[in-house]
C-alpha cells in the first residue's frame, strides 16, 4: 500500500472511529425502505435505457470507492477494509467500453489467493451494459466456473424462464453475482458452500461497479446470501425480506428467492411468491403486464 493510500484509510479509520462505526458494513440500506413511488419518475420499457452521452462518458468511481471518496462509504457500504484492498480505476468510455474495462482488472483478481488459485476462470457477469434490470446471484457453481458465465446450470436455466415470463431476454438484462470466482470445495467433493464474509466483502467493490457503470433502475437480488453480500448479514429471513424494497447506492432492489431454491421446493405458492417479485420489478421498470402474466402460478 502507497504512503498516500495508508493515510486515506488512516484517516477513514479515524472517520469511524468518531462516528461510533466500528465496522462499516452495515444492513443500513434495509432501514432506508424505499417510499412507494419513489421510482424515477418515467420509466421506459426496455431495452431502451441508452443514456444521454454526457451521462455515459461520465468515468465512474464506484462507491464505496477507492478511498478517495470514503466519507460516502458510512451508511449501506462494507467494511472500509474492502474498499482500501480493492481500489478500481475505470476509464472514461461508453458503458460497454467501461464494463469491458473492468472485466479486465476483474479477470486478474488475486485479492482472495485460494479463490484465484482454484477457479478456472473468473465469472464476471452478462448481458446488456445499458440493462435497466440487473440480477444479482450469489456466486458461480461449477457450470458457470467452467462456462464463464453466471447463471448456466440448472438454477440459471430457471432464471433464464422466468426472465423469459417478464417477456424479456437475458440479453436484455443484467446478470452478476455478488461473488466473482466460485467459492473452493475439498477436492473429490461435489456441490457449492456459501461464500464466506471475507470473500464477499473483497468481492462487493466489483459489482458495486458494475452497478455504477450500468446504472439499471432496478436490482432483484436472488437469495439470502445475494441480499448477505449486498447489504451484510441480516436478522431478518429472505421470506420476510422479499415482498419489500431495499436500496442499493440509490437504485432499488427487490429481494426474492433463489431460483435453485424453488428447484428445491415445487411448490405453487412459492413460485408464485417470486413472481410477484418479479411483477414488482416490472411494474416499477413501466413494463407492460399482460392480464396473462398477472395471473402466472394463482391456483385454479
Ligand atoms: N447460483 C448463483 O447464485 N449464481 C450463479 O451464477 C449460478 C448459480
Amino acid at each position: 500500500m502507497d504512503s498516500e493510500l495508508r493515510s486515506q484509510a488512516a484517516r477513514y479509520v479515524q472517520l469511524l472511529r468518531r462516528s461510533g462505526k466500528k465496522d462499516a458494513w452495515l444492513p443500513a440500506g434495509l432501514t432506508r425502505r424505499l417510499p412507494t413511488g419513489s421510482m424515477q419518475s418515467s420509466p421506459s420499457p426496455l431495452p431502451s435505457s441508452k443514456s444521454p452521452a454526457t451521462r455515459d462518458r461520465r468515468p465512474v468511481t464506484p462507491s464505496p470507492s477507492p478511498v478517495s471518496h470514503l466519507p460516502s462509504a458510512t451508511t449501506s457500504s462494507p467494511n472500509p477494509q474492502s474498499a482500501i484492498r480493492n481500489p478500481i480505476q475505470i476509464p472514461e468510455g461508453t458503458k460497454a467500453e467501461r464494463l469491458a474495462a473492468l472485466k479486465k482488472q476483474t479477470s486478474g483478481c488475486t485479492i482472495c489467493p485460494h479463490l484465484a488459485k482454484s477457479r478456472t476462470q473468473v465469472v464476471f457477469g452478462v448481458g446488456d451494459p445499458e440493462a435497466k434490470l440487473m440480477f444479482v446471484g450469489e456466486a458461480p457453481g461449477a457450470d458457470e466456473d467452467a462456462q464463464g458465465e453466471p447463471f448456466v446450470g440448472r438454477a440459471g436455466q430457471l432464471l433464464t424462464k422466468m426472465i423469459a415470463a417478464m417477456e424479456l431476454s437475458r440479453a436484455q438484462v443484467y446478470i452478476a453475482n455478488v461473488l466473482k470466482c466460485r467459492p473452493d470445495m475439498p477436492s473429490n467433493t461435489s456441490g457449492n458452500r456459501k461464500p464466506t464474509r471475507d470473500e464477499m466483502e473483497a468481492c462487493l467493490p466489483y459489482l458495486r461497479a458494475q452497478v455504477a457503470v450500468i446504472g439499471p433502475q432496478v436490482i432483484v437480488a436472488l437469495g439470502a446470501t445475494a441480499v448477505e453480500g449486498l447489504f451484510g448479514p441480516q436478522k431478518t429471513p429472505i421470506s420476510r425480506l422479499r415482498g419489500t424494497w431495499l436500496e442499493l447506492d440509490g437504485v432499488p432492489v427487490r429481494p426474492t428467492f433463489h431460483p435453485s431454491y424453488l428447484l428445491r421446493n415445487q411448490n405453487l405458492t412459492e413460485k408464485r411468491k417470486v413472481w410477484e417479485d418479479l411483477l414488482a420489478a416490472m411494474e416499477r421498470l413501466g413494463l407492460p403486464i399482460s392480464e396473462k402474466q398477472r395471473g402466472f402460478f394463482l391456483k385454479a
